[in-house]
This record gives C-alpha cells, structure tokens and sequence, in this order.
C-alpha cells in the first residue's frame, strides 16, 4: 500500500507552466488526476444530418467548408459555411486565430460539436468545437467526458493525463472490504474508471444520475475523509489536557436564589453537559446552540460559577464591544452581589484602566473578565484560566478557535451561536465539537407578529411607533445596509434619527452607529436599556445580541438587503419580555428573486433552525457558512441536501473504521485530502 501511494503522491510530471495552470485546479499529485472528475459528457458517438439535429442540445454535425469569410460589422467574426447531404449550417466564431482559417478552406471536412440555434440568415452554431477529419473517421465508442478546467487547459490536454494515470496508477481500496459489503458500494477502481471513460451502452443521463453506483462511491469517499479528518481533530483534543474542574455549587445556589426565573429543562440538560465536560481533564470544545432568546448568557453565567468554585478564572468574549459591554453589565449584575470581581477588557480602554484590568487578570484577582477579543491577544495573561466562552462563536470562526489554544494545559471551551446550524452542515462541519442545544424558549413570551410592508406605507410606520411608545414600549429602527459604502450608511442613519426626533417629538430618539466611540455607544445603550430613550434608532450594529426585554417593535427598513440569519437575529432582539411584539419589515419593490424567496421564508417562520435550512438551500453550504469558515474544504461531489443518508453512515462508521483499520484510514486520508493539512490541524 505505501508503494501504491507513493506512484498516487507524486507530482505531476508536466511542464512548470502547465503545471501551474493545473495547480489552480487542485491538480498537484499524479493522483488528483484520478479524482478529477467529469462535470458533464458530450456524445460524439453519432452525427446528426444537419437539418435532422435536434435545438437546444449538444450535437455533431459534419460538413464540408463551402464558403468562409471574416467579418468586420457589427464586429469582428469569422463565418464558415458547411454543408452535407441534409443541408447547409454557419458556423460563428468571434473569438479566433488565424491559424483556424486554415482549417476552414473550401472543401475541407469538418466535424463541428456544438448547439444549433435558429440564427437571423439560418440555422447557426456559435463557438462550435470542431476538427478536420478525413473521410470516414471512426466516432467515439463511447461518450466524451468534459472536465471542470481552467484557461489555459483543453479538454484533449486533460483527457490525456487523466487517462495515462488512470493506466499507469494503481488504484487500490481504502475502505475495509467489509464496508465496502456492508453497503454495497461499487468498488473504487470501477467508479473511476466508469465516469472517466463510459463504456458506450451509457447515455449521458444515465451518467451524471447522482444515484448512479458509481457517484455514490465517490461521495462516500469524499464524505468518509471529510468525517474521518474531524474525527482525528477531535481524538487529538481529547489527548490534550485540561483542568479537571469541579464545582460546589454554592456560587450557583446563590446565583439561582437571586434569580428572578427559573431555568428551563433545556437549560438545565444543557448544563448538565458542560459539567460533565468541565469534570474531565481534557479540553471541553462544546457548541451550545440556542436560537435567539433562547436564554443562553445565563447559562454561560452557572458554567462560569462552577469554574469559579473550582478556584478558576474564566473569560467571556464577544464579537463586538456594544455586546461585550451588555455581557459584562448583566453578569456583573448576577455575580457582583456574590463577592465576586468581575473585570472588563476591551480594545478602547484607557491606557490605565487597561493595566488595571491586565493586572487583575494576571494575579488571579479578577473571576471573571468579559471583553472582546482583545482578550486574547498577546501580553494578555491569566492566573489560571479554567473556562473560555466564546458569545456568537460564528462571528469568530475557526482561525480563534485555535488561538485559544496555550502551552501545557488549555483551558476549557465553551462556544455559543445564535445561527442555528441545519443538522446536515453541524454533522458536516463540525463534527468536531461537542454541541449542546438550547431547543425550547423560555415560558410567557408572545410570538412576535411580522409584517411585510412596502415603504410607501412609512407614515402608517411611524403612527404605529407611536402607539407602541405611548403603551409604555419601546421600539428598535434599523437603517438601512449600505454595502457599497459606510459613510452613505452612516449618513442615512444620522438622517432617519433627524426625520424622526422631528416627527415623534414627544419621544427621546437616540441613535446608534458603528463609528461612535466605545463609551458613546455603552451610554446610548444605557439609556435605551433604562427606557430613558424610547426609540433607538441604529444601524445593524445591534444585530447580535443586544438583550433589552421592553423594546417590543423592530422596524427594519429596506429588509431586502439583508441576509436571512442577519433578519432573524434582528427580529430577536424584541420578543423577549411579556408584551405582544412585532417586527415590521420594510422593502422597495423591485424585489429581486432572492429577496423574495428571503422575505417569504422569515414571514412564515420563526424556528431559528428552519430558517437556517431555508437559508443553507438558497444559498448553498459555501455562502451559508461564510469566508470565515475558509479553513474547511468544500465538498467537490457530496451535497448535503441529497447525500443525507450517505453523509450518515460515514459518520456512524468514521470511529469503526480509525479504531479497526488505522492504515485504511491513513491511506483514504492521504487519497483524499493530502495537501489540505491546515484543515487536519483545525
Ligand atoms: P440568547 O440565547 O439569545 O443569548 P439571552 O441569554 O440574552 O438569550 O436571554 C434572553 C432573555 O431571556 C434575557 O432577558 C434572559 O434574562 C431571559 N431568560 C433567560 N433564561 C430564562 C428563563 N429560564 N426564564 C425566563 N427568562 C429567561
Ligand atoms: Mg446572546
């Protein structure tokens, strides 16, 4: 087997520029060849009369050149004439050399492989492939693959190094036979070998049939590394060691008393998973998944008690300073009260404060420290970390996940997210974390009414508003995103808080924006937190997060821009004390398609976990996890959508196979991710 890898794990032997161009294919090792595969086939293997082709599919025709010109109006372009017994076709071609005229000299046979259409002079075939042949050229027996390429490289070029390697490299099984039986897979080499070179009694339809036995080897394969990689991660994390941490409970107790709720019973089972985590002397990396609302800082809140009982310091980081400082007012709230020091750390502190709090961290006095991620930046040091929690971990993404990781022991993780992970991408992509799920709300809140109204109706908005703040509410309006530019956002949003201090005069309208100062921010949110303010008008810095229970209106203006998870996470932020909330969406016609079918699926739903499934299947796994996540290789062959079952069993298996059969799994490793180490080491 090493040798056989050894042949696979060889660089191709190509000229340095060519070698180049495949490179940006993913084609490095003699074996990527193996597993490039077709995207689609093309059938050379019978030629239409041209007036007897089919419209609207590939055909091939072949004619001799009666005529060829180049013409220069409307633009340049060279057209060729061919007839045959049926009839005469144009061929058009407007990018070309003039090496290719000479193909085209009168009389000349060609083959030319391409669609025709219904042109103005007559039928036509634009940018048609064609060649010279001579008279009674043998067709292709069987159909012709088409490979995913780049400029550069010819569909002939690829064809031939794909079919010396699939010649010369032994293709040997990385799955045990065993699996291979189990479910019925086709054999490795077979696969391959089909939907590179089809025999000819397969149509392309038959071929690029997603259940046909060969694809499903292929995405197994692929699905099984991809498990396998994330099951090594998580073995080599559990190698690794930790504090074994142990609380009293009498922090907790007291925190409990002085609570003004109970927990839910999923609050509760979710904890007791962080416990039994926190017990064991090698690193927690837990996902705790709660939709927005779903009660999840006070939970992060009894984790933190236990470390804390145990003798640790624990630190919380969020994405952003407005929730770091919401984070570090409410858990200095719960947790001041028990004679704890709970400090603060973040980017835009003064130089003092900043020692005094760098102190207080370093000589184990502070308990608890909350901040953004300047927490974890060097010259920060901790007495004796126990416990890290990670608010909105998706805002984060993997590059932190590893910068948390210190020398000897690493402290326990705890990563929190508010988008729901759809279960496909959760097994996907992090099978590498333990996750923990939230998945009930807590008792006594109304549903939250959204409506869907076009911005024409503004002032029926702005009565309605009104009325909301004369009922003792209070009410969010989020401007509008500007993607192209901060500064025209920032301007709409300094305009819309004009436009309404003047029209809702007996209201305080304050105003929040990305480009306020730390402290300017924390004291607008105050304000609206103790209902000083009434209305907060803001930008979509508030989007994560923000926790105050009496704002029950979110007017969100031209929600056709934003993203699903980005309106969920908005629309969370009312819905959280007793009275009926609701969210108004405003949106400008045109609507795109997307923006419809966005606007259609946050009107219908309200499962964070539905919306997120929604989202995953307009906008496909890559989009939906985002550039952060760029350390994880993208499925070439699998979906999640379709490949649910087969996504199953490599999960269910992935543990079976590492324990019983390492080399298989080293070997199918090695096949399918070699030159992707980062992602090993994620
Ligand atoms: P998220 O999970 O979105 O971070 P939060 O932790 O901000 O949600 O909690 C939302 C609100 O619900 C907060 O005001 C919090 O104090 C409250 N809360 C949390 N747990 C419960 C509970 N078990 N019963 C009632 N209210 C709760
Ligand atoms: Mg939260």
């Amino acid at each position: 087997m090493t040798h056989a890898n050894d042949l696979a794990g060889q660089p191709l032997n190509v000229a340095p520029a060519l070698a180049k161009k495949l490179d940006k294919l993913g084609l490095r090792r003699r074996f990527d060849l193996v597993l490039h595969l077709p995207l689609r086939y093309e059938d050379e293997t019978h030629l239409y009369p041209i007036t007897a082709a089919p419209y609207g599919q590939p055909v091939l025709v072949e004619g001799r050149v009666i005529a060829h010109e180049v013409q220069f109006r409307p633009r340049k372009q060279l057209l060729v004439r061919i007839e045959d017994a049926s009839g005469v076709l144009l061929l058009r071609f407007i990018h070309f050399y003039p090496s290719q005229l000479k193909q085209f000299a009168d009389g000349a046979l060609v083959r030319a492989m391409g669609e025709i259409r219904r042109g103005f002079h007559g039928d036509e075939m634009v940018h048609p492939k064609t060649r010279e042949v001579v008279d009674g050229t043998p067709l292709a027996e069987s159909l012709t693959p088409v490979y995913p390429t780049v400029n550069g490289v010819t569909q002939p070029m690829l064809r031939k190094l794909i079919r010396s390697e699939l010649q010369s490299l032994p293709l040997p099984e990385t799955l045990p036979p065993s699996v291979i039986a189990h479910l019925q897979l086709q054999s490795f080499a077979d696969a391959v070998r089909l939907l590179h070179s089809p025999p000819p009694e397969y149509s392309a339809s038959q071929l690029s049939e997603p259940a046909l036995p060969a694809w499903q080897r292929l995405k197994f394969d692929e699905l099984m590394a991809q498990q396998l990689s994330m099951r090594l991660a998580y073995r080599a994390r559990r190698q690794g060691k930790a504090p074994v941490v142990r609380g009293s409970g009498r922090l907790r107790e007291a925190l409990f008393a002085s609570l003004p709720f109970r927990l839910t019973a999923a609050q509760h089972k979710v904890l007791g998973e962080i416990d039994a985590d926190l017990a064991q002397a090698h690193p927690m990396h837990r996902l705790l998944q709660g939709d927005v609302g779903s009660g999840k800082t006070v939970v992060a809140a009894l984790a933190a008690l236990t470390a804390i009982e145990a003798g640790f310091q624990v630190a919380l980081m969020a994405p952003t300073e407005i929730l770091a400082e919401q984070h570090y007012r409410k858990l200095s709230g719960w947790l001041a009260p028990l004679g704890l020091t709970v400090s603060w750390l973040s980017g835009s502190l003064r130089k003092k404060q900043k020692e005094q709090a760098l102190e207080q961290m370093a000589s184990g006095t502070a308990h608890l420290v909350v901040g953004t991620h300047a927490l974890f930046q060097d010259g920060v040091d901790f007495a004796r970390l126990g416990l890290a929690i990670v608010d909105e971990q998706h805002r984060f993404g993997v590059g932190q996940r590893l910068a948390l990781k210190q020398k000897g022991e690493e402290p326990h993780q705890l990563m929190m997210s508010a988008t729901p992970i759809p279960r496909t991408l959760a097994m996907s992509f992090y099978a590498d974390l333990d996750v923990s799920v939230i998945d009930e709300l807590p008792p006594g809140r109304t549903p939250i009414v959204t409506k869907l109204i076009n911005s024409s109706r503004r002032e029926e908005v702005v009565d309605f508003v009104h009325k909301t703040c004369s009922e003792g509410q209070q009410v969010y309006w989020v401007c509008p995103l500007i993607e192209e530019s901060e500064t025209l956002q920032l301007q709409t949003a300094v305009e819309t808080h004009r436009q309404l201090a003047a029209q809702l005069g007996q209201w305080h309208v304050g105003l929040l924006h990305g480009r306020m100062k730390a402290d300017e921010k924390a004291a607008v949110m105050a304000a609206f937190g103790s209902n000083q303010l009434q209305i907060l008008v803001a930008t979509t810095v508030i989007e994560v997060g923000v926790d105050v229970p009496n704002a029950s209106l979110m007017v969100i203006e031209h929600a056709e821009r934003m993203g699903l998870a980005q309106l969920h996470q908005l629309r969370g932020r009312v819905g959280r004390g007793s009275a009926r909330s609701v969210c108004m969406l405003l949106f400008e016609n045109p609507l795109s398609d997307i923006a419809k079918a966005r606007l259609k699926v946050i009107y219908e739903n309200v499962d964070g976990f539905e919306i997120a499934r929604q989202d995953l299947l307009i906008r496909g796994p890559g989009e939906f996890l985002g550039a952060r996540q760029s350390g994880v290789p993208m499925l070439r062959f699998a979906n999640l959508e379709d490949d649910i079952e087969l996504l199953e069993a490599a999960r269910e298996l992935a543990p079976e196979i590492l324990a019983r059969w390492p080399e298989a799994a080293e070997a199918h490793l090695e096949r399918w991710l070699s030159g992707r180490e980062q992602f090993l080491k994620a």
